[in-house]
């Protein structure tokens, strides 16, 4: 047989954040202590209610396939917090859950966006924005995010990009990587298009100034994307969901029966149990990364690598560094190497993203404080 040359995939890219963190790995097996800043992963435990739900529902044999649109109780959780939080009335069969927001996310560009039209997205954001276009086998077309702007996207640059191909427009708020909430004005505009939001809403929970909303505060003609990863660390659970148009759901619903059937039972059980009872742990934890966002933010303006803007939410930074000679790539390995502190390319995140690093502040703050000690020194010495 023939070698596959695997050309129809070549525009997929992988994830830079892995290869730094390969890298880590090696340094770690060679006795080096590193600090990981690279992944945008909650370093605190599932709460104890969400696991205990799960071992109950097992051992009360509900390891099963469900309805594909989730379980009665997951939806109703969310139909609640959707109510609760944003004050919006959801009919729980607007609903669609599945193993974790980015096969949905899959599932929604696949739902709007024919083969060979095209996805509108901001450059920068994240890395699987533009994978998932290119395996859906749609055209990604981006829009500029300056830093010039506080990252806030320019509605009249986006309607620049919108051709008769335009089908859908990705936002991300809080967004990925810069930490930044869209105004309410932007939501407003976004909403008069003729053209369908998909609004990636994973890190809502985690604004910690200015208000929120849900897409769904401006229009129903959306794809409200959320799903328990991070406010909830439960990325391992791969627990997600969407809110839809009633006139989607059909077709949504046969694209998550073929691609996943359902999610597992015993984990939308343990998704309501965290949507419905783990409130004020989870609140904590986010006390807790805002209190880490103001330290680092302090630290970084002491070293003289302010940010220029203000990150209000999720866990990331996104830094213009010194010395734009240098590609992002090669300075996250430099760090790695010399400061023993692991961080995320820009290039991860789009062209735009390039001459930037992102800093992830998921970890202790006794890690932080020693990473950025060392970024101290290490900017210091190199410039
Ligand atoms: N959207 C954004 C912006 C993300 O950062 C992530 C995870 N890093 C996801 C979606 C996917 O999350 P999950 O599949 O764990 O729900």
């Amino acid at each position: 047989m023939k070698d596959i040359n695997f050309d129809h995939l070549v525009n997929l890219q992988p994830f830079l954040a892995m290869e730094i963190f390969a890298k880590a790995s090696e340094l770690e097996k060679q006795g080096r202590e590193i600090i990981h800043l690279e992944f945008g992963e909650p370093d605190f435990q599932t709460p104890a209610v969400i696991s205990k739900a799960a071992i109950q529902a097992i051992n009360d044999a509900q390891t099963k396939y469900t309805h594909t649109q989730g379980i009665d109780s997951f939806r109703a959780a969310v139909a609640k917090i959707y109510q609760e939080k944003y004050g919006v009335n959801i009919s729980t069969s607007r609903i669609l859950t599945s193993s974790g927001s980015s096969i949905l996310l899959y599932i929604a560009i696949r739902l709007l966006v024919p083969p060979g039209d095209e996805l509108l997205f901001t450059d920068p954001s994240y890395a699987c924005y533009k994978n998932l276009a290119y395996i859906a086998g749609v055209v990604p077309k981006t829009v500029p995010l300056r830093l010039e702007d506080g990252f806030q996207l320019d509605m009249d640059l986006l309607k620049k990009s919108i051709t008769p191909k335009t089908k859908a427009i990705l936002i991300n708020s809080p967004a990925n990587p810069t930490g930044v909430v869209f105004s309410k004005e932007t939501y407003k505009a976004l909403a008069e298009l003729e053209i369908p939001i998909i609004s990636d809403e994973i890190y809502t929970d985690l604004i910690y100034e200015g208000d929120k909303y849900s897409m769904l505060n401006f229009t129903d003609r959306c794809v409200v994307l959320n799903g328990l990863s991070k406010y909830y660390a439960m990325t391992g659970w791969r627990l997600g969901y969407f809110i839809i148009d009633e006139k989607w759901v059909k077709t949504a619903s046969f694209l998550n029966q073929n691609l996943m059937i359902s999610a597992s039972e015993f984990v939308q059980k343990a998704g309501a149990a965290a949507l419905m009872e783990s409130e004020s742990e989870c609140f904590k934890m986010s006390l807790e990364f805002d209190e880490r966002r103001k330290f680092v933010l302090k630290r970084l303006k002491e070293i003289g690598l302010d940010p220029q803007y203000n990150p209000t939410a999720a866990f990331y930074i996104f830094l213009k560094y010194p010395n734009q000679n240098v590609k992002s790539l090669d300075l996250a390995k430099d760090i790695l190497e010399k400061a023993n502190v692991a961080m995320t390319p820009g290039i991860d995140f789009g062209q735009g993203g390039e001459g930037f690093i992102r800093l992830s502040y998921a970890n202790s703050m006794e890690n932080l404080d020693k990473a950025l000690s060392n970024l101290e020194q290490y900017f210091k010495t190199y410039g």
